[in-house]
């Protein structure tokens, strides 16, 4: 078992529609993510291009938080999810300075690290995570890559794929299809910050 995501940039049309499902299902304060899109543009006119790229927590094989954590509050337990036990997090912010990726913040109102967690509450009930439900253009696969069978492991198998910040060397357990190369193009981002059309204002709760 070795459960992953993957991201089809042929198809994603940055409608922001799974981000904004992630937001809902864990109600995530304004101005950090869980998951977002990055909008970016290469080329100039007129061959200029805006690329989309959706971005999360790569639940990384050799995931750096989880080494950097002094506390033992982060695991990836058998395969699954890298997720942080808030019970045993202080807020040290160790794991944010190790995650090549941006992908953690600390929850402004409950003061502990917070990041994706492949929405394991709704995929321990057979459900899939609120972000590929939510593609309109079903361009998010979740599943197991170790099972060959899986939906996930065919279209992995049948095309190219790649993932962000290949230098980091942290094996992402999310992988893209980018035949154009807008992974490269955000290299530099990170989920919390960088490329974006998000707003970045003061964490503050919905309304
Ligand atoms: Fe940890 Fe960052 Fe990798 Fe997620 S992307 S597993 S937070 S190092
Ligand atoms: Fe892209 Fe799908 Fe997200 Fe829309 S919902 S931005 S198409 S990944």
């Amino acid at each position: 078992m070795r459960l992953g995501m993957l991201i089809d940039l042929r198809t994603c049309i940055g409608c922001h529609a799974c981000s904004v499902a992630c937001k809902s299902e864990f109600d995530v304060p304004l101005g950090v993510f869980r998951d977002t899109v990055k909008y970016v543009e290469d080329g100039k006119y007129p061959h200029a291009r805006r690329h989309f790229v959706p971005v999360l927590c790569n639940h990384c094989e050799d995931a750096p938080c989880l080494a950097a954590c002094p506390t033992g509050a982060i695991s990836k337990p058998d395969g699954q999810a890298v997720i942080i036990d808030k019970s045993l997090c202080n807020a040290n912010r160790m794991c944010m300075a190790a995650c090549p990726y941006g992908a953690i913040y600390i929850d402004p109102f409950e003061g502990v690290a917070q990041k994706c967690t492949f929405c394991d509450h709704r995929t321990a009930q057979g459900l899939m995570p609120a972000c590929v439900d939510a593609c309109p253009t079903h361009c998010r696969i979740f599943g197991d890559l170790d099972d060959p069978d899986s939906a996930i492991a065919r279209k992995a198998a049948s095309n190219k794929t790649a993932v962000w910040k290949p230098a980091a060397r942290t094996s992402p357990r999310v992988l893209y299809i980018d035949p154009k190369g807008a992974l490269d193009l955000v290299r530099d981002a990170g989920i919390q910050s960088g490329t974006d059309d998000s707003a970045q204002g003061k964490p503050e709760r919905k309304a």
